[in-house]
């Protein structure tokens, strides 16, 4: 083991117990609280902890999460990563020590009906009925407590296993989050940002923006549901037509972005205009009413990186050339003059 790990081990070994001593679910934050209590490092914490316990103070839930928010969130929950592998240790070690506890009850079973056996020699050794009777009690309340910190380790590792599945798929969706766009699936305006900001100037690159006509009338008249169902329709279309260098992004609420790298002006136009051509073929049918979504278009501005030009030049370029679109009639593709 190495040492860093070694270390850890050794905080998880002292945070669990103190997690089930003062009742805390094993949820990760509790347990990043008391493991950076347990790693004995920071004074204010342990100050406050140490004052809690004198004065008996429960740790309840909303008082746990204000000594989580105080001490601990800040520099944790930059690394989830690091919550993340200690829950998993947690869990790991969690299902040892039930396991321990299991067979710590079940020596001490055999160990008491030994002494029960031995109870005539005991006898004769002098010790009085009510002593003996004193220790068979007391053996059986640690029995049961054995027995029933059992239970609560069980239920904390059950707490904990569901809690970082929890988690993952919390990491996941908010990794997830971060690039897509929840509605349609394609890459995010964020997305589209840092990819504009790393082109290779060295080859053409060329951007279309896509801006749905009169979208407004589509959610006025069939309803804001319909109208998310034609925004997916549309994505689906920009997925399906678009070449491997090109890449959809929702730019916006109705509007697109299409990014092409490698591709000059000239190819980003006839893109353009075979993505215009798809989405008029757009059929959405509202099962409820049986009625039908047709006749959707889009005006499209297209720009390319020019020399001379900032990358982030090619935003404000396709931008008013798809105003030019729009204000020529809409359902048409406006691209910057090639000069
Ligand atoms: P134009 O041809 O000039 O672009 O007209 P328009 O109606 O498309 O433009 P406008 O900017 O006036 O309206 C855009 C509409 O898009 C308004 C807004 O409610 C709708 N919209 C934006 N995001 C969403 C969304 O996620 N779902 C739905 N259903 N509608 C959205
Ligand atoms: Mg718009
Ligand atoms: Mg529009």
């Amino acid at each position: 083991m190495t040492d860093s790990l070694e270390h850890s081990f050794k905080t998880l070994k002292q945070t669990i117990p103190l997690l089930l001593k003062h009742k805390i679910p094993a949820i990760p934050t509790n347990y990043a609280l008391w493991y950076t209590y347990a790693e004995n490092q920071n004074n204010a914490l342990q100050e406050e902890v140490q004052r809690a316990l004198d004065e008996g103070r429960p740790f309840s839930d909303i008082y746990t999460q204000e000594l989580y928010r105080k001490y601990v969130a800040d520099k944790e929950e930059l690394n989830a990563w690091q919550l993340r592998q200690n829950v998993e240790a947690m869990v790991t070690e969690l299902s040892q020590t039930v396991l321990d506890t299991q067979n710590n009850a079940e020596g001490f079973k055999a160990s008491m009906e030994t002494n029960l056996r031995h109870l005539d020699k005991v006898e004769k050794e002098g010790w009085s009925m009510n002593e003996v009777m004193k220790l068979v009690r007391n053996m059986v309340k640690e029995a049961q407590l054995i027995r029933s910190s059992t239970v609560d380790f069980a239920t904390a590792l059950k707490a904990a296993e569901e809690e970082i599945s929890k988690l993952k798929a919390e990491l996941q969706k908010s990794q997830k989050d971060a690039f897509y766009d929840a509605l349609t699936g394609l890459y995010n305006r964020r997305y589209l940002d840092s990819e504009i900001a790393a082109i290779n100037t060295e080859k053409p690159t060329s951007l279309i923006i896509v801006d749905v006509d009169y979208f407004k009338k589509v959610n006025d008249s069939y309803g804001h549901q319909m109208g998310d169902r034609v925004l997916k329709a549309i994505a689906k279309r920009l997925q399906e037509k678009c070449k491997p260098n090109a890449t959809p992004f929702r730019f916006g609420g109705e509007e697109f972005a299409i990014l092409m790298h490698n591709a000059t002006l000239a190819e980003a136009i006839h893109q353009a205009e075979n993505i215009r051509l798809a989405l008029e073929k757009i059929s959405v049918v509202d099962r409820r009413t049986n009625r039908r979504i047709t006749g959707v278009t889009a005006s499209f501005g297209v720009a390319e990186l020019k020399p001379g030009m900032r990358h982030s030049d090619l935003l404000e370029v396709a931008d008013r050339q798809l105003y030019q679109a729009k204000r020529l009639g809409r359902n048409r593709v406006m691209p910057m003059s090639n000069s």
